[in-house]
């Protein structure tokens, strides 16, 4: 599981995340929605440790991973345990590829660098994760010569190379035309439906009601819901029954 507590983030002195806790079993989908600049975006990255906490802490399986420690008056330190970094998969809205690899060693970097695995294993491994998001045919392409959403589904199979314990998924969708949404949100339902534990931040709201076992609805950097689906589109909360009829 990934259990953050009392997360705080201020950036200017303007407080972004007010005491969000947050906790994520293993094998579930956890959806983050809310209007926005309520902070969804932030409060991802810092559980990724992509920004540092002002305030919290984030344990990763009981382990501590993030946390900011304070000793003395006024003094604190940010901490990060490294070891974990591996355990979290990303996926940016804006892909993130490396320009100047073609597909397949895009998927085989990271693992490489931290042998995870000979060579010849770990190209199985990434043609296995290609074929999975209906990529394979495209291994030798680079990054340029794919639409967005096929830049996308290989962003998400080479965070599943480093076999990650949890995805996070940051607005995953939101840079793509139309017509390619579709394509990468079936690759995501396909893998919540394989237990994979997974965070993501979306304004696809029908998408979020049907794949997650829960949704968190952000606003002005607090939780205001969380809650299932059923739960949460039945509600009594006005402030989410507006935002979806908003949205929708
Ligand atoms: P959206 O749905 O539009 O992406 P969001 O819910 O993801 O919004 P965040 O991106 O987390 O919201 O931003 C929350 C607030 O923090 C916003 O007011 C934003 O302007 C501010 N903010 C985010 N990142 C920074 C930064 N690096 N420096 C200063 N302010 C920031």
């Amino acid at each position: 599981a990934l259990e953050a507590t009392k997360l705080h983030k201020a950036y200017n002195n303007i407080e972004v995340l007010g005491s969000v806790n947050l906790t994520v079993n293993s094998g579930e989908v956890v959806s983050v929605i809310g209007p926005s600049g309520s902070g969804k975006t932030t409060l991802i990255r810092l559980l990724n440790g992509l920004e540092q906490l002002d305030n919290g802490e984030i344990h990763l399986n009981g382990n501590p991973f993030l946390q900011r420690l304070h000793y003395g008056p006024d003094k604190s330190r940010f901490i990060e345990h490294p070891e974990h970094r591996n355990n979290i998969g990303m996926v940016f809205q804006s892909f993130n590829l490396f320009p100047h690899l073609n597909v397949l060693h895009n998927l085989m970097l990271a693992p490489n660098y931290h042998h995870m695995g000979d060579k010849e294993t770990l190209k199985l491994q990434a043609y296995q994760l290609l074929d999975k998001v209906g990529m394979l045919e495209h291994a030798w392409k680079h990054p340029h010569q794919l639409s967005g959403g096929q830049q996308q589904r290989v962003a998400i199979a080479r965070a599943l190379m480093m076999r990650p314990q949890i995805m996070l998924f940051d607005e995953p969708t939101s840079a793509l035309d139309p017509e390619k949404v579709n394509e990468v949100l079936q690759v995501i339902e396909d893998l919540s439906k394989e237990g994979i534990t997974m965070v993501i931040v979306t304004h696809e709201m029908n998408f979020a009601f049907k794949v997650s076992d829960r949704i968190i609805f952000m606003e002005q950097g607090r939780v205001i819901c969380d809650d299932t689906p059923q739960v949460l589109r039945n509600g009594d909360s006005t402030r989410v029954t507006t935002f979806l009829k908003d949205v929708n």
